[in-house]
């Protein structure tokens, strides 16, 4: 790569976050003239003497040469996230994506072309996992990062086969009825060198490749498998949440999939509730609502997880079909606080109870961990609890015993 001395070259590598599930939803002819209508967007805002080219997938590069200011690069990145703004009209439907992208530059991060590309990559790698749509620049400790990542993934693989994951149960309790009537399904990854991995770890990895549907659909069967096998060693059924990724919803086989699992363990639809999270509607809200409303007729619970952190938009309150909204542990964890911010925490808290409640929905709280939080939740008229006051999440064998030791007050049964 040759350059002026004095002026820096920029690479930009940009990615687009969620494409794949274009791809899958819609099919390949709608994500190829969506990936045209992104290189145009992307073609309008860069100078005469820049290169962009795709790479292949949605996979972008955008070389800058003679840059008398390395800041133009930052501003070239927000140029291209702003471009991305302008929807793709498909059959009267705004598509819309956002995209990461990681920035190397010359001389700074590297001397060859190898290098610079290497290095942007890496950088894309971590803005994607530190915010989407969002820009970073290279640093040495992202190479590091992206080669554990690259052997966790590797690793991950094999997990399944090597029967590594293990499905953890945190009981639910139910306020109307005075006891504990469900449980929450949450993966767990046994590493044989690193020990116990929870899934915030593991999770966004399988999520960014198809690792996600193969561990979903895994953790989906051994839950149910075990709801039964609760069942039947004596025990009053347990509704049981299993956590669900939009990539694993958004999939057109989801639904019979989920009814086969059903089938063959034996679990009656309504003791299944799956949980998902707002990012189901991001690409496609029509063809999720759609996904859901199948999955509701086939007689399953559908609970909006972590409500209150991402958009909390009421339009997908208005669009979503739900049974439950979950408030997330944010804003359960403002209730003891001592600040303004938590007169106004509580007041939102007790808008969206009322406000779930209006729309049908049950309410559940997540990450209760003090008798304040229990009491205030309960004074605002909340369903169901779920967090370290009554359990933290369990191994299948600890559930039942645990169970009972809450309800009855006596040791667990032998
Ligand atoms: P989530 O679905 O919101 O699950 C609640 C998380 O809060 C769990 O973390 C749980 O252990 C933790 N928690 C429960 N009670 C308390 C409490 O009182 N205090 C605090 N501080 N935390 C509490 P975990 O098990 O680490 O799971 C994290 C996230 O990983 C889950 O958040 C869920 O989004 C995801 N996840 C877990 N299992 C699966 C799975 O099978 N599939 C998918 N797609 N995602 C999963
Ligand atoms: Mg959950
Ligand atoms: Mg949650």
């Amino acid at each position: 790569m040759r350059t002026e001395r004095r002026h820096t070259v920029a690479l930009l590598f940009i990615d687009l976050d969620g494409f794949k599930q274009v791809n899958d939803s819609l099919g390949h002819p709608i994500g190829d003239r969506f990936l045209k209508h992104v290189s145009q967007a992307f073609a309008a805002c860069v100078r005469p003497q820049d290169t962009l080219g795709r790479m292949g997938g949605d996979e972008f590069l955008l070389l800058m040469p003679d840059l008398p200011d390395p800041r133009l690069a930052d501003i070239a990145a927000q140029r291209l996230l702003d471009a991305l703004q302008t929807p793709y009209i498909h059959e009267g439907q705004e598509l819309r994506l956002t995209a990461s992208i990681g920035i190397s530059l010359f001389p700074r991060d590297g001397v060859d072309s190898v290098t610079l590309l290497k290095n942007a990559d890496s950088a894309m790698h971590r803005a994607k996992e530190f915010k989407r749509s969002g820009f970073l620049h290279y640093r040495p400790e992202h190479s590091r990062h992206a080669h554990t990542r690259l052997a966790l993934e590797v690793q991950l693989r094999r997990a399944i086969e090597r029967q590594q994951l293990m499905v953890y149960y945190q009981p639910q309790y139910d306020l109307v009825t005075d006891q504990v009537a469900s449980v929450e399904a949450l993966v767990r990854w046994h590493h044989p060198q690193r020990g116990l991995i929870p899934p915030g770890e593991f999770v966004p990895i399988a999520e960014e490749s198809d690792l996600i549907i193969e561990i979903g659909s895994w953790v989906l069967r051994e839950a149910c498998r075990q709801a039964m096998a609760w069942h039947k060693a004596g025990y009053p059924l347990l509704r049981i949440s299993v956590n669900v990724s939009a990539r694993q919803v958004l999939r057109p086989e989801f639904v019979s999939e989920v009814a086969a699992i059903l089938h063959s363990s034996g679990l009656p639809a309504n003791w299944l509730e799956l949980e998902i999270t707002e990012g189901v509607m991001l690409d496609d809200p029509i063809y999720a609502a759609r996904q859901i409303d199948q999955l509701r007729q086939l007689g399953i619970r559908i609970a909006l997880d972590d409500f209150g952190t991402g958009y909390s938009s009421l339009a997908y309150l208005r669009q979503l079909r739900l049974d439950a909204l979950k408030i997330d542990q944010a804003f359960v964890r403002a209730i003891d606080e001592q600040s303004s911010m938590v007169t106004n925490s509580c007041a939102l808290l007790r808008a969206i109870i009322n406000l779930a409640h209006s729309l049908g929905l049950a309410v559940i709280a997540e990450g209760v961990e003090t008798p304040e939080q229990r009491s205030a939740l309960i004074s605002m008229g909340c369903d169901i609890l779920q967090g370290y006051l009554f359990s933290h999440p369990l191994p299948a064998d600890e559930v039942w015993p645990t169970i009972l030791r809450l309800q009855n007050g006596r040791a667990p049964a032998d």
